[in-house]
């Protein structure tokens, strides 16, 4: 039989009698195209490491010449929140991974929302029942929480699992009449998965290796409710074997479900074709143990969410990159290496780059350490790399905001002239106000460490000088004031710390002579006389 895979499985015979598949595990061969999906459920604002898992399906698809899909898994109507599906596609489009087919881009295997793919499940729920790898449950909600609590009071976890199931209320111990009769009475049921006695289920992670999990250890997972509706594994596993995905890559928590995954393929006999597993490591804390959480992100000040997101019932904000000043080439340059590096010192890459360079088998397995210092810093770099009159374009919005106008021109050469200490356009403005507004207040340090008692009598006679220059350009004016200075043997460092500080109101900012021209011999001078007045 041609499978296209060049690591068809193979069957492996275990003393016991247990006949297992195993994978050979050599690379695949490409023969079938690539198609990967990004599952989200819409139940909230999509968290970073949501945002990463879309990156990385996104750039493997697009390695390999396939399909990116964006599938939203809503069958959990109880967890469904408005606003979150639209969120996670505005957030996906504004990271620039936009998908090739899924909800909100067309394609041919839609629909892409599972609540509309509804009908399509109920007949795979029922082959499982009739071929004897799936049951009927019967047990109240209130029933199987009576057994949790006595489990409890035991030390125990109740788990509907093989050992238990054989004394509930199911198809398996009622007798047909019976479930008949709980089914046409219209009696609430779920369909659980029957798990398997006693068998090793072994897979080779493309990113963990080979994992095995023994099916004594695994519950009944839920399936299928009298709702109509399938549960997250059923919907999961019928939806990318109908829409041809290849290979599933996915968080780590995802991992203990694999198994189950595995053995649904199996039992609704599409497993020649179903796809390769990769588990992605977590993202943990900036500091201490665990997964970064949204706690972490209020406490120490960072986001953790692509863009900003309002609570639609509580009202709270949580803040976005977007919001808060990352360029999407920072933010996604930043998750590419959270859990995957090139094996090269290279830490810059644009999304073509990353293309280039992707390699899933160069994902680690630990979990990765987030880091907001870098999350700057990759924001700083891309706020570098973009030119003066870019920068200015996204700086208008703010400059309106503070009711500043100037010229288009003299904008870009302010922005030139401070950009490279910023690290986010908002920084433009903290960095260059005083090119638009004349300080208010003047740095004390600077004011008791630099103006000495005869401060204000040099810099009066500096503006009498100024009075005498016509040509007011950075240069003319520099070479003229060091003549000017020689002259006096004044020393540059008393004289130029006090005019800054007339300027700016601090001691540091840009070069002077350029802060000079651009604001003009007028307001130089008045600057200036009003420090002298206000400081003496
Ligand atoms: N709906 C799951 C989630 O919310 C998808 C898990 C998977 O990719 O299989 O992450």
């Amino acid at each position: 039989m041609q499978l296209g895979w060049e690591w068809a499985r193979d069957l492996v015979h275990y003393p016991n009698g247990i006949v297992i598949f195993v994978e050979n595990f050599n690379q695949p061969k490409m023969e079938r195209k690539v198609r990967v999906r990004f599952a989200p459920s819409p139940t909230g604002p999509l968290h970073m490491g949501g945002v990463r898992t879309a990156l990385f399906n996104y750039l493997f698809a697009k390695k390999h010449g396939g399909d990116f899909l964006l599938r939203i898994e809503d069958t959990d109507q109880n967890r469904f929140v408005p606003g979150a599906e639209a969120y996670i596609i505005e957030a996906l489009t504004w990271c620039g991974l936009v998908p090739d087919e899924g909800v909100g881009f067309g394609g041919e295997m839609g629909p892409y929302r599972q609540s509309e793919r509804k009908p399509m499940y109920k007949k795979y729920a029922d082959a499982l029942i009739e071929n004897g790898f799936a049951y009927y449950s019967f047990d109240t909600a209130e029933e199987l929480d009576e057994l949790r609590k006595q489990a409890e009071a035991d030390k125990q976890v109740f788990s509907y699992d093989l050992h238990t199931r054989k004394g509930l209320k199911n198809s398996l111990t009622l007798s047909k009449e019976e479930v008949e009769a709980h089914l046409q009475g219209g009696e609430h049921y779920v369909i659980r998965f029957k798990m398997p006695e006693n068998r090793e289920i072994v897979e080779e992670d493309l990113i963990r290796g080979r994992v095995s999990f023994n099916t004594n250890q695994l519950d009944d997972k839920v399936l299928f409710k009298s709702d109509g509706m399938p549960t997250y594994h059923l919907a999961n596993v019928v939806d990318d074997h109908l829409m041809e995905i290849t290979h599933v890559i996915r968080g780590e928590e995802w991992l203990p479900s694999m198994p189950l995954h595995i053995l649904l393929y199996e039992a609704l006999g599409i497993s020649e074709n179903r796809p390769r597993f990769s588990h992605l490591p977590l993202i943990l804390k900036p500091e201490g143990k665990g997964k970064l959480s949204k706690r972490d992100g209020d406490k120490m000040g960072f986001p953790v969410f692509p863009l900003l997101w309002k609570d639609p019932e509580t009202g709270d904000i949580s803040r976005g990159y977007r919001e808060d000043g990352y360029f999407p080439e920072a933010f996604i340059n930043m998750l590419a290496l959270l859990g995957w590096n090139p094996g090269t010192e290279q830490e810059f890459f644009c999304m073509n780059e990353l293309v280039e360079s992707f390699d899933l088998t160069r994902v680690v397995k630990s979990g990765a350490r987030f880091d907001p210092e870098k999350a700057k810093w990759f924001n700083r770099h891309y706020l570098q790399q973009k030119s003066s009159e870019e920068l200015t374009q996204l700086f208008l919005p703010l400059l309106k905001e503070k009711g500043v106008t100037a010229d288009l021109q003299k904008l870009e050469r302010i922005v030139g002239s401070i950009k490279e200490r910023c690290e986010f356009v908002k920084d433009l403005w903290d960095q260059g106000h005083f090119f638009f507004q004349a300080p208010d207040s003047y740095d004390e340090k600077t004011v008791r460490t630099k103006w000495k008692a005869d401060t204000s009598e040099k810099l009066q006679a500096i503006t009498a000088f100024f009075e005498t220059i016509s040509d007011w350009k950075a240069t003319p004016i520099k070479d003229a004031f060091s003549e000017f200075m020689t002259q006096k043997e004044w020393g540059f460092g008393a004289v130029m710390v006090p005019v800054r500080l007339a300027l700016v109101g601090s001691s540091s900012g840009p070069d002077l002579f350029e802060i000079f021209e651009l604001i003009g011999k007028e307001e130089t001078i008045e600057r200036i006389r009003k420090a002298c007045e206000v400081i003496q």
